[in-house]
């Protein structure tokens, strides 16, 4: 036989008790007959709670209990025939009456006990279990509703029960014996005292009512049904990330679960480790899907670790003093302590020097605690050999678990490397002698991130597909789509990444599908099942479509699309983007943005800002990040101006250069744009950012090339006459430096902080001297590339090679 436990959300609905029949119909008609055992509909064992609650203060609870009521009621109208539906609305009727006396009495007392408390809420249970009950009964009529309470025995520790083994085991096993060709329906969560008082068996308890029957009854499997696809890598609700594990043994499961993967209640591996009965955690709404198996080893899976969990909400309680040094029994007092007074220890950790001892427990047991060592060592507090603990709170902790950790070097420091490059703060560490699970204890607020940048450093290498938004289909756009068409199944084959692009937007139109636009026919997708384009529009569109690694590039040149970075980011998407514009305005946007980005996570990749596809943005960060100071930038990031001053030389005349620019398509319309060194200035700019300067765009120091009255012209051809009659300025220039073996170029210069670019004479030892077409150049001068500068030159322009920096900005994405 197997135990089929089915938790709240799987009975949530009506639709999901359809789903929950159908499961355990097919696991009956394939003969191996299921034990069912259900939690509470979801939100009930809260309800309960709360009208427990209220009743004590007097707070009226009558709309609850109607609530309930009609929650369970639909259920029976809706899957349950209508002729046999009256002895059902009777018996709940029933049990719902009984419950209102129990509040009742609650209320006339004033007054919650523990025990009252487990009795109401068993209520959950037992409708949930009745009601399904008899739904089953119509196709299978053998169907019975057990209320688990009488054969659960535990001690009197109500909220928390501990089971009676041996006990329990007789009851199961003579239930087994009178009802055993049955179809059973086992209330979850519940059992019972020796005085038959009814207990509970912990939060999320059902799970281990099922390993308990499952192991009494030597299942042959026990299936948690439940509302993921089985145990993942970390909480998915934080996580987006994660996925779901095939295997865990029941150690990582049971540490897993201990340090909050909710997925599961610890105590459940107990009974399944001691028979070695596996257990399967599998999805209700998705049954085919096989879920995860916990089993007694774990598997040669190819990460060091198999999953992050945390607790949001724990209290540090930090003991120091020299009392304690060499005190073998001082530990010892404290925990036992602790331990008598049911003060659940999370984390233990203790300094080498034993000046110290750390440990975390639950908030609401905090203040417990601090008055207990207060009395246990009132002696030592007293000598001043200790010192009275503070609590400290809003903390969390975060376990990575594994088992293949203890024969993997180097786990810690990956931990910790995510950690501090994230900037997370990390107040303790305790690493269990297992060395199956290293936990951290850090701020609550880091939480999030702390998750995700960790889930990332270990699970980095994964196969990873990339849901692109695109934004712009001119040139860079259009070159970019085609290059990833030709590339698709190298980089699946090779690099394990899959890109698709699940949105393309231009000014006109936009065009979604989430299976992936096809690379060589988006034109006519977006042409004939496009919408109108709106950019807010397309931004929620893909904030609601939700998918995994998600990446927005802008490959436009508008200014629009930056106003909504930051909300890009909010939502943990990447940005990818060949557009100055954000990173090259205000500095406090700049930061805005790169802080957000980093605070969710996310990567905001802009190599083609800068030289285009060369490597020049990341080389800066790579220099920076490896802890190179730099000393100087220069820099030619102007392929126009790289081009004319290349070519002034010799008898050529300034005039005749730019024309001839002009017409190879090199320069804008009217080449004052690029002339006027704006658009170098920006990409200055953000270097300068990027090297860690605040700066404005007017603290950048421009240099004119052009003389006032080119400057001043109102047309393009006006530009040229005045141009013509500069000439012989810019012959002046060019003989000066001749005269002195020096060629003229137009460098943009960083030096301590400060930006400037103007037109300078260089001698052939200087980098830039020899440099031709229209080639960008870099040099970086830094302590480590002191005597011979590190230089980038190529091309800085081009649909291609720009494009092309896209492309491997993307692959980059979430590496
Ligand atoms: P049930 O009602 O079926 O008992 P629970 O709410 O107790 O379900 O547990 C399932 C939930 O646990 C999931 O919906 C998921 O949000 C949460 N969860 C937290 N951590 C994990 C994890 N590591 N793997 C899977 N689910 C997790
Ligand atoms: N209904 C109980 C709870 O919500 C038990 C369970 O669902 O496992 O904690
Ligand atoms: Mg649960």
């Amino acid at each position: 036989m197997k135990v089929l436990k089915f938790g709240g959300t799987s009975v949530g609905t009506i639709e999901s008790i359809k789903a929950v029949l159908d499961i355990v119909k097919t696991s009956y008609d394939n003969q191996e007959k299921p034990l069912v055992v259900l939690s509470a509909m979801s939100g009930v064992t809260n309800l309960l709670t709360k009208m427990a609650e209220d009743a004590a203060e007097r707070i009226p609870f009558d709309a609850d209990l109607k609530q309930l009521e009609e929650r369970h009621f639909e259920v029976v109208k809706a899957l349950i025939a209508v002729k046999y539906q009256n002895p059902v609305f009777t018996k709940l009727k029933l049990m719902l009456n009984e419950l209102d006396d129990i509040l009742q009495g609650i209320a006339a007392l004033k007054e919650l006990s523990a025990q009252s408390k487990d009795l109401v809420v068993s209520y959950g249970e037992r409708f949930s279990n009745y009601m399904v009950a008899k739904v089953m009964e119509q196709y299978v009529p053998d169907t019975d509703y057990i209320d688990a309470s009488h054969y659960i025995k535990t001690d009197s520790n109500f909220g928390n029960a501990h089971v009676d083994e041996l006990l329990t085991q007789q009851l199961i096993q003579s239930l087994a014996q009178t009802h055993g060709d049955k179809l059973l329906f086992v209330t979850g969560f519940i059992g019972s005292n020796d005085k038959g008082r009814v207990t509970t068996l912990g939060r999320g308890g059902s799970d281990f009512t099922a390993a308990i029957f499952g192991s009494v009854l030597n299942a042959s499997v026990i299936e948690i049904w439940t509302d993921v696809n089985g145990i993942l890598t970390a909480d998915p609700r934080i996580v987006r990330k994660a996925f779901s594990l095939p295997i865990l043994s029941y150690i990582e499961a049971m540490e897993l679960s201990y340090f909050g993967a909710k997925v599961i209640y610890p105590p459940t591996m107990i009974p399944a480790f001691l028979k070695k009965i596996p257990i399967a955690v599998r999805n209700t709404f998705a049954p085919e899907f096989p879920g995860t198996i916990i089993q007694f080893g774990s598997d040669g899976s190819r990460y060091p670790i198999k999953g992050i969990s945390s607790i949001s909400d724990i209290s540090v309680i930090n003991l120091t003093g020299s009392g304690m040094i060499g005190k073998s029994g001082f530990s010892g007092r404290l925990f036992t302590l602790l331990a008598r007074e049911q003060i659940n220890v999370v984390l233990i950790t203790q300094s080498s020097s034993e000046h110290s001892i750390t440990f975390a427990v639950h908030p609401r047991d905090a203040e417990k605690a601090l008055r207990l060592i207060g009395l246990e060592f009132e002696l030592e507090l007293e000598a001043n050999k200790l010192v009275m603990p503070e609590i400290e709170e809003n903390l969390s902790v975060l376990a990575i678990v594994g088992e293949n950790m203890k024969r993997t070097p180097g786990i810690s420091g990956k931990l910790f490397h995510a950690l501090g490059r994230n900037g997370i703060n990390v107040r303790a560490i305790a690493q269990g002698s297992s060395e199956f699970n290293i936990s951290v204890i850090i701020g609550k607020d880091d939480l999030a991130k702390a998750l995700n940048a960790v889930h990332d450093a270990f699970f980095a290498e994964l196969k990873k597909t990339l849901h692109v938004f695109n934004l712009g289909t001119g040139n860079i756009g259009a070159t970019l789509f085609r290059q990833l068409h030709e590339q698709h199944d190298f980089l699946l084959e090779n690099n394990d990444i899959e890109i698709k692009v699940v949105g393309v937007s231009n000014s006109k139109k936009m065009y979604f599908n989430s299976d992936g636009v096809a690379l060589d026919t988006w034109r006519e997708q977006l042409e004939t099942a496009g919408e109108v384009a709106d950019l807010s529009g397309f931004v929620e569109r893909m904030k609601r479509m939700n998918l995994p690694n998600c990446v927005f590039i802008d490959n436009t040149a508008s200014k629009l699309p930056a106003t909504y970075y930051e909300d890009i980011y909010k939502a943990n998407i990447s940005i990818v983007t060949c557009n100055k514009i954000a990173n090259s305005g205000d500095y406090a946007q700049y930061r805005l943005l790169h802080d957000t980005a980093r605070r969710h996570g996310v990567d905001f990749f802009y190599e083609t800002n800068v030289g285009a596809g060369l490597p020049i943005v990341r080389v800066l960060k790579d220099l920076m990040m490896s802890g190179d100071r730099l000393v100087k930038i220069e820099a030619i990031l102007s392929g126009t101006i790289s081009y004319i001053f290349n070519n002034f030389v010799d008898d050529a005349s300034f005039y005749d250069v730019v024309k001839k620019a002009q017409e190879l398509g090199y320069t804008e319309p009217d080449p004052r744009d690029d002339l006027g060194g704006v658009d170098f200035m920006r990409k200055m700019l953000i270097l300068a950012r990027d090297a860690g300067f605040v700066l404005e765009p007017s603290d950048v120091e421009l240099g004119a090339i052009l003389p006032q009255s080119c400057l001043e012209a109102t047309s393009v051809d006006d530009f040229y006459t005045e141009l013509l009659k500069a000439n012989p300025y810019f012959n002046a220039l060019k003989e000066k430096a001749a005269a002195e073996n020096k060629v003229i170029r137009y460098i943009g210069k960083l030096v301590d902080g400060k930006v400037s670019i103007g037109l300078e004479m260089v001698d052939e030892t200087h980098p830039f001297y020899a440099l031709s077409g229209s080639d960008n150049i870099i040099s970086f001068t830094t302590e480590r590339y002191k005597e011979r500068p590190l230089v980038v030159k190529g091309p800085g322009a081009g649909a291609e090679v720009t494009a092309g920096g896209v492309f491997a900005d993307l692959v980059n994405v979430g590496a």
